[in-house]
């Protein structure tokens, strides 16, 4: 992890705030960046949160700090601002796990099932999909679909989830989160072991066996406030590192601990203060989306968030 001394993050920190008043900028990070990262942007939140943050703002150009499917989200939802992506390479493995035509494939195979895509996909997975779903809403967005069976793609272990507070039979997409996938029952056993008065919460990318060890499987955003919330003191968590930044700021007088030492996206980590402000400055990695896949998209996108 690059470390920044004070002066160095001063300096970066002027630089992109004249660079956000020129570009009539507005930055969102999401909750797994870099600490420094975080503390620069405007907003900082779940794929969710983004997604609905990106549509109300008063700003010409969207600086996201991500990876490459929420600035995507974000390019589908508001055609008609810029959006820059903080690290031109930023990827997602889970949402490289799934192309449009191996869904569209995997579809003939269940004619009259409906597609329910999690938000980390490409735009093209989504323009095939009837609706999308993130970790906060999936069980919501589930239950909104009219039909019995479901596609759902491409995390198998949110799938598992949410395939448990339904009715509805769903058939799962092999796909993964590498860093949550990693994630074993032993670690978190040991964990509790060294850690007897902590309450256990993990993100529902988690492995089934994992989910159902823990005291909470819960979005980003939903384990903020359930920490802001409780009267616990000591807390296990089981998702990427970048969120023990926010539950430090917003809870200190409480400890937070790692099941494990491998919970780090190496994608979320490639922005940093200098890609930030190299990317404003030569307003570089503008994400696009071809108008016939976003308008598609867009739809799977919309109905979502009319649900929840
Ligand atoms: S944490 Fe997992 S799901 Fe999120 S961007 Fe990284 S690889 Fe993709």
């Amino acid at each position: 992890m690059v470390t920044v001394n004070t002066d160095e993050f001063e300096r970066m920190k002027e630089k992109i705030a004249e660079l956000k008043e020129s570009l009539r900028a507005v930055i969102v990070a999401h909750n797994y960046q870099r600490p420094e990262v975080q503390d620069i942007a405007d907003f900082v939140g779940d794929s969710l949160e983004l997604a609905r943050i990106c549509t109300s703002v008063d700003a010409q150009t969207i600086v996201f700090c991500g990876v490459h499917f929420m600035a995507e989200t974000a390019a589908i939802l508001n055609p008609e601002r810029t959006v820059l992506l903080t690290e031109g390479c930023a990827g997602c493995a889970m949402a490289d796990m799934i192309s449009a035509d191996e869904l569209k494939r995997w579809q003939q195979k269940y004619p009259g099932a409906v597609v329910v895509c999690y938000v980390n996909s490409s735009a093209e997975v989504k323009a095939e999909s009837y609706i999308c779903c993130t970790s906060a809403n999936g069980v919501e967005v589930v239950a909104s679909v009219t039909g019995d069976e479901i596609l759902f793609v491409p995390d198998q272990n949110l799938g598992h989830y949410i395939s448990t507070k339904t009715e509805k039979k769903l058939r799962l997409y092999p796909g993964f989160c590498y860093v949550h996938h990693r994630i074993k029952p032993q670690q978190v056993r040991m964990a509790r072991r060294l850690h007897p008065d902590a309450e256990v919460l993990v993100h529902p990318e988690c492995r089934p066996e994992v989910v159902a060890m823990a005291d909470a499987a819960l979005s980003t955003s939903q384990m903020l406030r359930y920490v802001g919330a409780s009267s616990r003191h000591e807390f296990i968590i089981g998702t990427e590192e970048g969120i023990l930044h926010g539950l430090r700021k917003q809870n200190p007088e409480k400890s937070f601990y790692l099941v494990s030492k491998s919970q780090v996206c190496t994608d979320m980590k490639k922005t940093t203060l200098e890609t930030v402000a190299r990317t404003m400055e030569l307003r570089q990695n503008v994400v696009t989306v071809p108008e016939e896949i976003r308008l598609r998209a867009k739809r799977a996108v919309d109905r979502m968030l009319a649900v929840k």
